[in-house]
């Protein structure tokens, strides 16, 4: 893929060197080491456009380890052949490429690289890869806060992490929200109990180290928080923790309390002067409703939480101008396209484009993996197309005189470096 822009070549050239803040990863551990060459090769987002061209019975197939290579291939074909042009595939064709000589995907070449799988379960071969992407620091949505807390778990090399927040506000039970606060070995009898664990908790790992907060919550629930009162939050929680054995029903039931929580940790977030990552968009995986992703939806808490700042995912895709309004109306809204140059490279490039006509171009954080610590061939693949999408985008602007090319240099260092480093205060 390239830009027919005359400068092309040279600003693709430039972006190599440039150094990367992966701003979205879940690499919760290096690895794990490989050992089917099918599920080294596809990682869970391409799975997602095999299962959506073939069935449940035959994604299943697919993954299924037990069964042999050769036995699975025909069915993997079918359903590859259906879609090996899209953003997800282009990761693989280029990862097998890179990693293994491998110009596509055939049973031929899943045979020759099935007993030299790269294992980065090692640590040093991890972070080769990340050397390789001039990938600098990760910030990594760790789900092992307990861990983390208390010094038995170290997350991968380069990892900064982020506070996974959505479990902490859908608790629906006695034993949820005490599950959630284990790590301080506190009784908790009412909600302002509860609010004062989580504020301490929040703090300690900010204090190890957490440098922002990350929701997905769209997966489950609409974005649209109300703004319920604390009495009609404190109905709800009194209500299962008065009876261990009730439970409110999730997302309905549990909505008074828990959008009462989502603004109490948007003020917690300010305090701490920690930015809060929402995912928002197309969701991974296949059949779920899109509507209740859409950022316009997210509106009344941003305007709300004025001193709390959100750093919006994924590029909304695919409700483009509804972000583009919120980040150029809004100073506590960035952008931030983690996932979405492999979501639809071609979506990407022109919100890029547009983004520099209408959106300060300094609210922008330009990469994300979002892939597991076992896809290191398809972070490095998706750094890549990521450095593509960002060059055509500029050098167009370039092509059209809207930008020179010293402009479109700085732009792309300010997207994959320097933006995101002040904005998580990374200090690098
Ligand atoms: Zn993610």
């Amino acid at each position: 893929m390239r830009s027919n822009a005359k400068c092309y070549v040279e600003l693709r050239a430039d972006l190599d060197r440039i150094s990367i803040i992966d701003c979205h990863d879940h690499s919760e551990v290096a690895g794990p080491r490989p050992s089917d060459p099918i599920a080294a090769v596809l990682d869970w987002y391409i799975t997602s456009d095999l299962h959506s061209t073939s069935s449940d019975d035959e994604i299943a197939f697919i993954l299924n380890e037990k069964l042999s290579l050769e036995e699975r291939w025909p069915v993997l074909e079918r359903a590859w052949m259906r879609t090996c042009y899209t953003g997800y595939a282009q990761v693989i064709r280029r990862a097998l490429n890179h990693f293994y000589g491998e110009p596509d995907l055939t049973l031929e070449a899943l045979q020759r690289i099935r007993d030299h799988l790269i294992d980065f379960s090692d640590p040093a071969t991890f972070e080769s890869v990340l050397d390789e992407a001039r990938i600098l620091v990760r910030l990594e949505d760790i789900y092992n806060m307990p861990g983390l807390l208390d010094g038995s778990y170290t997350p991968p090399p380069r990892s900064r992490v982020v506070i996974s927040l959505p479990s902490f506000h859908a608790v629906c039970s006695y034993d949820e929200v005490h599950d959630k606060v284990a790590p301080l070995h506190k009784n908790i009898t009412c909600l302002d109990e509860y609010l004062g664990a989580c504020r301490e908790i929040f703090s300690r790992l900010k204090a190890a180290g957490a440098v922002a907060f990350k929701d997905q919550s769209a997966y489950t629930r609409p974005l649209d928080y109300g703004n319920p009162t604390r009495g009609q939050a404190e109905a709800a929680f009194n209500w299962f923790m008065e009876d261990p054995r009730r439970k409110l029903s999730y997302p309905d039931g549990n909505r008074p309390l828990g959008d009462f929580l989502f603004h109490e940790f948007m003020r917690m977030a300010r305090d701490l002067n920690l930015p809060v990552q929402i995912h928002t968009g197309h969701m991974a995986g296949i059949r779920n409703s899109l509507p209740k992703t859409n950022v316009a939806l997210l509106t009344p808490l941003i305007e709300l939480h004025r001193d709390t700042r959100f750093d919006l995912f994924h590029a909304n895709w695919p409700y483009d101008g509804d972000l583009l309004f919120l980040a150029k109306n809004y100073p506590n809204v960035t952008i931030d396209f983690c996932w979405a140059h492999m979501v639809d490279p071609l979506y990407s490039q022109e919100l890029l484009r547009r983004i520099i006509s209408s959106v300060p171009h300094g609210k922008v954080h330009g990469y994300g993996s979002d892939l597991n610590g076992g896809s290191m061939i398809q972070a490095w693949a998706h750094a890549d197309l990521a450095r593509d999408n960002i060059a055509i985008a500029l050098a167009d602007l370039v092509e059209m005189e809207y930008l020179n090319l010293d402009e479109a240099r700085q732009i792309a260092a300010d997207w994959l470096f320097n933006n995101p480093n002040q904005f998580f205060n990374l200090n690098l």
